[in-house]
């Protein structure tokens, strides 16, 4: 590994504050299946889909799985042209874990992935976070 790598590497694991991983409002729009908002302590708010979340999966098999195809979090699998229309995946049920995590029974039967708001945080999609990179 690099020096440049090892340097980025432990920028990633550095501690965020306690006030940007702890949620102010949580907003699960599972009625309208447009997903989830989160307002921080710290004053940012952050908004993903549930198709988004479904493909930001932090459990192992599928952090692997992005790893290997080179995907971000968040990022679908490429469909083959004349794939079968599948309604957008979307929670059955979605439940806190302790007071640091959420997470998520979907819609195609997977559920092994819990939700840190410290990793929310990290993947957070509004236009200032993506910039930053
Ligand atoms: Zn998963
Ligand atoms: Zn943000």
């Amino acid at each position: 590994m690099s020096e440049e790598q090892a340097r980025r590497e432990s920028a990633e694991e550095q501690p965020l504050p306690a006030d940007a991983v702890t949620p102010k409002k949580v907003r699960v729009m599972k009625s309208d299946g447009s997903g989830v908002a989160v307002e921080w302590k710290d004053g940012h708010a952050s908004q993903w889909s549930f198709v988004w979340l479904r493909h930001a999966c932090p459990c192992a098999t599928c952090v692997e799985e992005r790893a290997g195809s080179g995907r971000k979090p968040g990022e679908a699998k490429p469909k083959p042209l004349l794939a079968l229309y599948e309604p957008p995946v979307h929670p059955v049920e979605v439940t806190p874990v302790g007071k640091y995590a959420m997470k998520f029974k979907w819609s195609d039967g997977h559920e092994s992935g819990i939700y840190s708001w410290d990793y929310l945080r990290r993947v957070c999609q509004c236009e200032a976070c993506k910039a930053k990179g």
